[in-house]
């Protein structure tokens, strides 16, 4: 099994290569999506960007194909692209150092490398933590337990993360963070920032992201960033986020 794993993983990173070098003109055959989301350790991110675990159109009508392709193929693909300058200028040795051991000394480094190594972290996980919508998706198990033992319901976390998500001035993102001390912890942060950099002042695990930036929802919602907050539950890929939080928690 170890082996499956390991080829998988190779021929998904080099798959991810060729991918982008044709300019990520393709859309990703779902066997390899399934495999990239279910290989990838929960707690490390790779410093190139993996293949989108879906096509462009498959959250629609929620998120609209067009931004998917622009959001992936030329913002995130941009971060990583930068992320991968900085790293090089600036001496980090990838082989040895992990992305979050990166973002936890991130203020010894460049804005360049903050931004790009947020950017990059935050959409690498932003990915996968949607998948094509349903009606009313909902948390189970040890997840559901954890968010009824720090917020009371699930509904009172879901109001708390809209404002998080509503009230970030600018762009940023929302999170739902495991902190040091195990408990589930909403907040937000600003640009592209992250609760794993040691310069934010929200810190902790991140467990699931919303991403509030204006390109992430312009095009079909323009300036309606609520409409598109209570709308995105819908994509929310609760299987995957509770894989994680129980790796994590
Ligand atoms: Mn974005």
């Amino acid at each position: 099994m170890a082996t499956g794993n390991t080829n998988r993983r190779n021929f998904i990173k080099t798959t991810g290569k060729a991918t982008l070098a044709a300019g990520l003109a393709t859309t990703v055959l779902p066997s390899l999506a399934n495999a990239s989301a279910l290989d990838a350790p929960f707690a490390t991110t790779p410093y190139t960007q993996t293949p989108l675990p879906y096509a462009y159109n498959a959250l629609e009508p929620v998120i609209d194909a067009q931004t998917m392709e622009l959001h992936y193929s030329k913002h995130a693909a941009a971060y990583a692209k930068n992320l991968n300058e900085a790293v090089q200028a600036e001496g980090v040795n990838t082989q040895q150092t992990t992305l979050e051991q990166l973002l936890a000394n991130v203020s010894k480094y460049s804005a360049k490398m903050r931004n790009n190594a947020g950017g990059h972290y935050n959409h690498e996980l932003f990915w996968k933590c949607m998948n094509s919508p349903t009606a009313t998706p909902m948390p189970t198990g040890k997840l559901m337990d954890a968010i009824n033992r720090d917020f009371t319901s699930f509904a009172t976390f879901q109001s708390g993360f809209n404002d998080a998500a509503k009230g970030r001035f600018g762009s940023g993102w929302a999170w739902l963070v495991l902190s040091n001390d195990k408990k589930l912890v909403i907040g937000s942060t600003p640009n592209q920032d992250n609760p794993l950099m040691d310069v934010s002042e929200l810190k902790g695990m991140p467990i699931f992201g919303l991403d509030v930036w204006e390109h992430a929802y312009y095009l079909k919602y323009q300036n309606r960033r609520p409409e598109y907050v209570t709308n995105w539950w819908q994509t929310v890929n609760w299987n995957f986020i509770q894989q994680r939080f129980e790796a994590l928690a």
